[in-house]
């Protein structure tokens, strides 16, 4: 028995595809299948004119055309559920319908083809009977290759060609020489172990694509992450400088308003001091909380943005505002602070409060003035006292 850390055991594992992984997988490998049946389509008008030429050479083509005939309904039966089943790739839906009625395709396709070497007459003239047997020979190897990815389909075509030459050819009408047809069956047998190994080949190729596919969209979805933490203050979660600058440098719209309330925590630096530095984390992540809770709180009435400009210095934006209404928001936001204490359970001699201004950004104005008056008004507050609001004039 294997043991559960067995390290082939452990490769084995991470190298069997998911089943998402080996449906794309699949999916890709047909892909290229079908993209290069479309592309020998040129390799069967040459052989559908080399084949006429040998009917014409003939003294009694009937059979031949009869034969050229049926290659011809099979061709389009052929084509008709390749499309179907490249419609079911781009659909992703499952395809194993799609499948089997390709396989039944493949197995009229490879009587038809052998019918052509059937068809042709015993007594026909030479230079005839070479052309349309070589090209019978060649389609079917061509056929053989190029469904080589759909190993099922494939070894139907195989089979039917042989079947049909040697239970027709050779039984039925003994129309062709044992030898012959062992030769028949060898040519056909090399084509097969041929495309098989091209097949692999190309299962390679659309693992790779499908590899790739994944690891791209992978970078993406790490970029975008980096991008958002490249955004937030780590330690609050909130917006940080970058982001605010990035965001609001460019001003007023027209028609809209946007108030900016300045917050910096009262005496910090004694929290630090007097409680320690993991204290005054707690605080500040404490002091982010209630801005984000007042701006859940204030979001009926557009949108707003709690930021950290760094230490213990907040910023809130708050749209569609005006002075009043932002005032009447800071002096919520202030009482929220003084109760961080009691709120998150912090030693009862911490004393928690903050001194805010606010600021209403003019047409016109920039960011750095609107910021500037905003300060000032904050850094009255502290003057007059600290814990209290101040609005710029
Ligand atoms: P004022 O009322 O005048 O604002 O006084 P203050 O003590 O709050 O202001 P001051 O600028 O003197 O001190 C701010 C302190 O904040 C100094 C610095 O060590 C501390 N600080 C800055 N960033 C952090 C941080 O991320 N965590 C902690 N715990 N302290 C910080
Ligand atoms: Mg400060
Ligand atoms: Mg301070």
């Amino acid at each position: 028995m294997q043991s559960r850390h067995d390290p082939d055991a452990t490769a084995l594992a991470e190298t069997q595809p998911d089943p998402a992984t080996a449906a794309a997988v699949q999916r890709e490998a047909l892909r290229a299948m079908i993209d290069r049946e479309e592309r020998v389509k040129p390799a069967h008008l040459c052989a559908l004119a080399l084949m006429l030429i040998g009917s014409a050479l003939l003294s009694d083509p009937f059979w031949v055309l009869v034969a050229i005939a049926l290659r011809f309904v099979s061709l389009a039966v052929t084509r008709w559920s390749t499309r179907r089943m490249l419609q079911a790739i781009e659909a992703k839906t499952p395809l194993n319908q799609n499948i089997a009625t390709l396989c039944g395709a493949l197995v009229m396709a490879g009587a038809s083809w052998a019918g052509l070497i059937l068809s042709v007459p015993a007594n026909a003239n030479s230079i005839a009977a070479l052309a349309i047997d070589s090209v019978a020979v060649m389609g079917a190897a061509l056929v053989i290759i190029t469904y080589g990815p759909l190993r099922s389909a494939m070894t139907a075509f195989a089979a039917s060609f042989v079947v049909t030459a040697g239970l027709v050819g050779v039984v039925l009408l003994g129309h062709l020489s044992p030898i012959t047809f062992a030769v028949l069956a060898m040519l056909i047998l090399g084509a097969v172990l041929f495309s098989k190994g091209m097949a692999e080949h190309n299962g390679d190729a659309a693992h790779l694509l499908v590899e790739n596919r994944k690891l791209s969209s992978q970078l993406t979805l790490a970029l975008e992450r980096a991008e958002k933490l490249a955004w937030r203050d780590p330690l609050t979660d909130l917006w940080n400088r970058r982001a605010f600058f990035e965001t609001y440098r460019d001003g007023l719209e027209p028609g809209t308003t946007r108030v900016f309330l300045t917050i910096d925590i009262d005496h910090f630096k004694r929290i630090n001091d007097a409680f320690g530095h993991a204290a005054g984390d707690t605080v500040i992540k404490a002091v982010a909380h209630q801005m984000t809770t007042l701006e859940g709180a204030l979001a009926y009435q557009g949108s707003h943005r709690s930021v950290r400009l760094g230490g213990e210095e907040f910023v809130m934006v708050l749209e569609e505002h005006n002075l009043a209404s932002a005032e009447e928001a800071a002096e919520r936001l202030r009482t929220m602070i003084r109760f961080i204490p009691e709120k998150f359970g912090l030693d009862p001699r911490i004393r928690v409060s903050a001194s805010i201004g606010v600021a209403e950004q003019q047409p016109d104005e920039t960011l750095d003035d609107v910021l500037r008056r905003s300060d000032l008004a904050m850094f009255r507050a502290k003057d007059r006292g600290r814990n209290q609001v101040a609005c710029a004039a």
